[in-house]
């Protein structure tokens, strides 16, 4: 079905997606693959996890579809990510596509920049909000240690290069105690250097089972700012999920994200949908129901919307509540699920 009709007022069923606590999501991270050709150890065991069968991961016409159907229903931002969304075959003309929804006033992009260097044109003739490139170090051995992976001068060439477009990129560091932590100042210094908002991300639990590092809290990441750059201020109000501060005569911003500590949720505006088409209202949960088997057993639009707005009526109001009700839903103690499966 072709969607580009359902951006036009006219054919909307215009409603917006407000959950029981008031807030309004409008704002779908779409993973498009579980696929990954790095391995960093936050994120997955070294020999990966267990991939969907191909057959279970949406197909771009699903994603089209469903993607038509949330825009109906208020959302106007997409991330696209995964995985790594570009070791999918065709995600460029899916992006080409999605362009065309009027409705849909920003695509995002998080991505491990290992295959970007030709798709920068791209970016830069459609709708692109914010390119968020992942980097966890600036020394290529670290990178390796990280990532499992020798391609740090691959990754570095095709950051140099975007960085001197003027599509607005965010760089994403995981702060790993005793690994990366003493190059947080490095990292802050590039948004001295460029116009980029550099974000620490605390490590999360979602690393494919096994978790044991030992976390390096947003409140640790911002004394460390602090105490190299006094003068750093705080942003009176939040974006969404990153607290965000200024450090004078710098080109670009921090942005600190305490996915741990989950400081953030009652800004939360993200839903997203797993590569196998699971919808979620949280980070956290477990999932409300599969909207590609939703598809593909022919239920109506009607319907399908019927069930993300259900969903979205039971929104838990934050991280550790749905984690808490996850819990007592399938008895389980230790989170098994990689990042690249959520869709971070
Ligand atoms: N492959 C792409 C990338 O790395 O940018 C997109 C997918 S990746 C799952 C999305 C984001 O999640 C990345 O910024 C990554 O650093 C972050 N991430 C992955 N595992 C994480 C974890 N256990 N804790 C915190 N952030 C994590
Ligand atoms: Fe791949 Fe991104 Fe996970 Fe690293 S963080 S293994 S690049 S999906």
């Amino acid at each position: 079905m072709n969607y580009l009709h359902t951006t036009h007022p006219k054919n909307s069923t215009a409603s917006n997606l407000i959950d029981p606590q008031g807030r309004h999501l409008n704002y779908l991270r779409l993973a498009v693959t579980d696929r990954c050709n790095f391995r960093c150890t936050y994120c997955m065991p070294k020999e990966g996890i267990d991939l969907k069968a191909r057959d279970n991961i949406m197909r771009f016409q699903e994603m089209e579809h469903l993607l038509g159907l949330f825009l109906d229903l208020g959302i106007t931002k997409v991330r696209i990510t995964g995985g790594e969304p570009f070791v999918r075959k065709g995600l460029p003309d899916f992006l080409t596509k999605i362009n065309q929804y009027e409705k849909l006033e920003t695509i995002n992009l998080t991505t491990n920049a290992y295959f970007i260097e030709n798709t920068i044109e791209l970016f830069q003739k459609i709708k692109i909000g914010s390119v968020n490139i992942s980097l966890d170090s600036l020394k290529p051995d670290v990178f390796y240690k990280i990532t499992r992976r020798d391609d740090f001068e691959r990754v570095r060439n095709s950051i140099d290069k975007i960085l001197l477009t003027d599509l607005n990129i965010k760089l994403n560091m995981v702060v790993l105690k005793g690994v990366n932590d003493n190059e947080i100042v490095d990292f802050a210094m590039l948004a001295n250097k460029y116009k980029v908002e550099v974000r620490f991300i605390e490590q999360m639990s979602f690393n494919g089972g096994g978790f044991s590092g030992e976390i390096y809290s947003a409140d640790e990441i911002i004394g460390t700012l602090q105490k190299f750059f006094p003068e750093m201020v705080e942003h009176p109000q939040m974006r969404s999920t990153a607290r965000l501060f200024d450090i004078p005569g710098f080109r670009g911003e921090i942005g600190i994200i305490a996915g741990h500590s989950r400081t953030f949720c009652s800004t939360c505006s993200r839903l997203r949908i797993t590569p196998d088409g699971t919808f979620k209202t949280c980070l956290y949960d477990h999932g409300a129901v599969n909207l590609k088997d939703m598809l593909r057993s022919g239920k109506s639009d009607k319907e399908i919307k019927t069930a993300i707005r259900d969903a979205v009526a039971k929104r838990a109001k934050d991280g550790f509540e749905s984690q808490h009700r996850t819990q007592q839903k399938v008895h389980f103690s230790k989170n098994h699920l990689s990042m690249a499966q959520i869709g971070g």
